[in-house]
């Protein structure tokens, strides 16, 4: 920057003005000087004439008028005076004695003549410049009334006056000239005087502090600004100084933080090379700073592109030491102006160690991730083995309940069987549970009914439910979409492990699960389940762990209650799968409510209105239990009924005779069977004892197990449904009732079409392992099945080329040709001419089994073990309904809702 000094900046404009004012005095002076010595001239002679005159007027006699005159025109530019009076006229007073008594018209000068004729002839005053002698002349007429100087008569008069121009001109221009000169005097004094006192207050002192900071800024740490007393220069000065003060301990702040911090810092120009490099780049590079400052950086980095540094801010490269050694080096490089000058500000790091924690890392992922493939192998493999002889024991002891059994032999039994359905239940907990882990378990996502799976998890814990006494019931909310896209199998799966917990640990009252719409788009919905029971509820800082693996709420529980500690943390992963979660509320001893969310696709087809027969048909629902009472109400409303409610026996019998009576009757009583005082049954026998309600259609609920007992009352009721009731039976059996109209006293099953017995039914079973193939065969028969053996898959291909089969049943895992293939060459053999359904047995439980099955062209898939209840659904689906079995169990398991999957 360019400095100019303060001295410079004052004394320049004091001259500056200086020199201007004299110039405009001059040319002012010299523009208005003819105009002033006119003036003046003027002046002067109107002076000389006033006093000539006077004295003209006053005198005694000619000798001292003359003597007046002569006294007023002694002045060197009065060149003369002369006063002309008298008859005829003559000079009676002059500055020039010879002209006194001369006649006016033999005045020697020619123009005093002419101007004092003029004067007298015209009475006009007279004035004007002659230019080429610049004498002035004057001319004024006179009345003469001073007889004493005109022979003692008045006449007229004259005075004429000469003055000298050029010597008028010449005094007032000396005067001028002095004026200008005191003038210029005075301006160059001040201006002096000024710049003076402007040194000795500003322009010194600020010199000082100028050569103090100059001091300063070479490197001179002790230079400060002089004391310079108090005024604001002085205070200029001691506030500097504090500046200075802290700056210099900001500085010694930045120093240490940099002197100290783990990470090397280096600056370096735009050139690259290097400015400052802090001790820990020495440590990390090994270098002396004097060796590194001024160099180039790619010493130290030799892959630094010191242009691109500022434009790749981060990024790793390769450091090298002073011994010639390299090391992975992290860098951030931020770029600073200081002042014009480009300053790049490096931070690296030395990351060797992180750099072989993370290899360390790498190579133990590597190898977790090798045990985890060998233990997913391993875990087909267990499957498969732990399975298969599950199968026999199952399938013989489902058979050997079929036969005639001593009551202790039954007994024996029925405790193999139930302990077999525990294992089972363990080994599948413990496999779905390292398939989650192992992040090997897939969504198996296609359309199904919401509610269909909610009525198929209840019916599973029904039997047990009933058991215990427990009321079961389920409930979902009209807005809760019913057809739907996602993974029922799964779904089912997390409603039958809370809806068994609940059963397990509740000893009295009710479960009841709630279906409700938690949030919805055009294309989604979320889908909350809250599972709610009255068992033994669950401390409260005990419930955080509920979800982790392996937990139970107490250790003494399992052994009363049995289970793995894996249902919930299974539910859990699953209801996540699924885009949901999960939670429960408790109250100790009370019960609990285990709730869940699920996202689900809205299924294309839309929702089926609720049948047109049912609207506005009035129903009775008499229940002692208020939850089944709530649950009933909300679905006969949801399908436009008019519906009301009865506690007991005898409140609804008169509400039923008050409908009678006022021509309104209830068309259907919908009635439990358990009711404390008079039950269902009786409530029956009332209504059809009396006349009144004879058209009443009347539908029996009953818990499991409490059947047999109400079979006397058969004919009384037009419908019996089995709780927990199932949404899409009770719509179907209210229809149909209704249908059949009139008071119907025969049981539904002796209306409706007679069963179809499927006729001789040709089936293949493909099957290597021989117990399996026994267990089968046998479970077949329980079916009112035969079936052909095969004991591989070219057995099978070489039977099928021989016999039409209606089905075959192929197991999955076999030498010589195994059923994927078997199943292919099938496919490939029939064409389009035929298909013969083809049913996957399989014990592997890996994800993508089924669609390695079905992509083999396979047409459905049941797991082993093989079960009776699963294997009968999966035959009455391929085959038609089959025969109806004596003493056949209904009893289904937890299994058994998932293996159709
Ligand atoms: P388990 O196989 O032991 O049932 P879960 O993961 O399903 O495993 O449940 C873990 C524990 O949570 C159970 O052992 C029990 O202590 C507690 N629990 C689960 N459901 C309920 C419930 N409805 N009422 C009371 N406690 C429950």
């Amino acid at each position: 920057m360019k400095v100019r000094s303060l001295r410079a900046k004052v004394v320049l404009p004091l001259v500056a003005v200086g020199v201007a004012v004299g110039a405009g005095g001059a040319w002012y002076t010299e523009r208005t000087f003819a105009a002033l010595v006119a003036q003046q001239v003027r002046h002067r002679a109107e002076l000389l004439m006033n006093a000539v005159t006077y004295a003209v007027e006053i005198t005694a006699e000619p000798a001292e008028l003359v003597r007046t005159v002569n006294s007023l025109g002694g002045e060197h530019d009065v060149l003369f005076i002369a006063v002309v009076a008298d008859r005829p006229p003559r000079v009676v007073a002059s500055t020039r004695n010879a002209w006194i008594n001369l006649a006016a018209s033999a005045l020697p000068d020619q123009e005093a003549r002419d101007d004092v004729s003029e004067a007298m002839e015209r009475h006009q005053p007279r004035a004007y410049l002659d230019r080429e002698t610049m004498d002035w002349h004057f001319a004024t007429p006179l009345r003469m009334s001073n007889l004493f100087l005109t022979n003692l008569q008045r006449s007229d008069g004259a005075l004429v006056l000469k003055l000298d121009g050029r010597s008028m001109q010449r005094d007032l221009s000396k005067a001028l000239w002095r004026m200008m000169g005191a003038l210029g005097t005075t301006v160059l004094l001040v201006g002096a005087l000024a710049y003076l006192l402007l040194r000795r207050l500003v322009l010194r002192p600020l010199a000082l502090v100028r050569a103090a900071m100059d001091r300063r800024a070479a490197g001179d740490a002790a230079a400060y600004a002089p004391a310079l007393g108090p005024d604001e220069i002085g205070t200029l000065a001691a506030t500097l100084n504090t500046m200075l003060d802290a700056v210099a301990a900001s500085e010694t702040r930045v120093r240490a933080v940099l002197d100290n911090v783990a990470d090397g810092i280096v600056t370096f120009d735009a050139a690259g090379v290097v400015e400052s490099f802090n001790p820990a780049a020495e440590r990390i590079f090994d270098y002396p700073p004097a060796e590194v400052v001024g160099h180039d950086g790619r010493l130290l980095v030799p892959g630094l592109d010191p242009a691109a540094a500022s434009r790749v801010p981060r990024g790793e490269l390769v450091g090298r030491r002073r011994d010639g050694s390299t090391f992975p080096l992290e860098l951030a490089v931020s770029e600073v102006d200081l002042g014009g000058q480009r300053l790049a500000i490096a931070v690296l790091r030395d990351v060797t160690d992180r750099k072989q924690v993370e290899l360390a890392l790498q190579e133990a992922r590597d190898a977790a991730l090798d045990q985890a493939r060998l233990k997913s192998e391993f875990l087909a493999n267990m499957s498969h083995e732990i399975r298969t002889p599950m199968n026999g024991i199952f399938g013989m002891t489902d058979l050997l309940l079929e036969t005639p059994l001593g009551p202790e032999q039954r007994d024996f039994l029925t405790t193999v069987r139930r302990c077999s359905e525990n294992l089972l239940t363990v080994i599948n907990d413990i496999l779905d549970f390292s398939k989650i882990e192992a992040g090997k378990l897939e969504l198996d996502v296609r359309e199904f009914n919401l509610s269909a799976v909610l009525d198929d998890a209840m019916v599973v814990h029904a039997p047990r439910a009933a058991a215990k006494g427990l009321e079961l019931a389920s409930l979902i909310h009209a807005d809760v979409p019913r057809a739907v896209r996602g993974d029922a199998g799964r779904l089912a799966q997390v409603l039958l492990n809370l809806v068994g917990n609940a059963v397990k640990f509740t000893e009295r009252g009710e479960i009841v699960v709630r279906v409700t719409l938690a949030q919805q788009s055009d294309d989604h919905a979320t889908v909350r389940f809250a599972v709610s029971d009255t068992g033994i509820g669950i401390p409260l800082d005990k419930r955080h762990r509920l979800f982790g693996s392996f937990s139970q709420v107490d250790g003494s529980m399992t052994r009363r209650y049995g289970g793995t500690g894996l249902g919930l943390a299974i539910s859990k992963r699953l209801v996540a799968l699924m885009g949901g979660s999960i939670g429960v509320e408790s109250e100790e001893g009370h019960g609990s409510i285990f709730w869940f969310t699920v996202r689900l696709a809205r299924a294309a087809r839309a929702a089926q209105p609720a049948p047109a027969e049912l609207r506005g048909v009035r129903v009775l629902v008499v229940d002692d239990n208020e939850t089944n009472r709530t649950i009933l109400e909300q679905q006969l409303g949801g399908w436009g009924m008019r519906h009301a409610t009865a506690e007991r026996g005898e409140q609804a019998l008169a509400l039923l005779r008050a409908a009678a009576h006022a021509g309104d009757p209830y068309r259907l009583v919908i009635c439990d069977m358990q009711m404390p005082g008079m039950d269902g049954a009786a409530l029956a026998q009332a209504i059809r004892a009396d006349a009144s309600l004879d058209d009443a259609i009347l539908v029996l609920l009953s818990s499991l197990g409490h059947l047999a007992g109400a079979r006397d009352d058969q004919r009384l009721f037009a419908v019996r449904l089995t709780k927990p009731i199932r949404e899409a039976q009770l719509v179907e059996s209210l229809v149909t009732a209704l249908a059949a109209s009139r008071p119907k006293r025969q049981p539904p099953a002796a209306r409706g079409k007679a069963r179809r017995t499927p006729g001789r039914r040709r089936i293949l079973l493909v099957e290597d392992d021989a117990d399996n193939r026994l267990t089968a065969l046998h479970l077949l028969k329980a079916a009112g099945l035969t079936a052909d053996v095969a004991t591989n898959g070219r057995e099978a291909l070489a039977a099928l080329a021989a016999t039409a089969y209606d089905l075959v049943l192929m197991d999955v895992q076999m030498p010589e040709l195994d059923g994927l293939e078997a199943a292919a060459a099938i496919r490939a053999r029939e064409g389009t001419a035929r298909h013969t359904p083809i049913i996957a047995m399989t014990a592997a439980a890996l994800a993508g089994d089924r669609e390695r099955c079905l992509a083999a062209g396979m047409d459905d898939y049941i797991a082993k073990p093989i079960q009776m209840a699963p294997l009968h659904l999966l035959l009455a689906k391929w085959l038609g309904p089959p025969a109806a079995r004596k003493g056949r169990r209904t009893e289904t398991s937890r299994r058994a809702a998932e293996a159709p999957r």
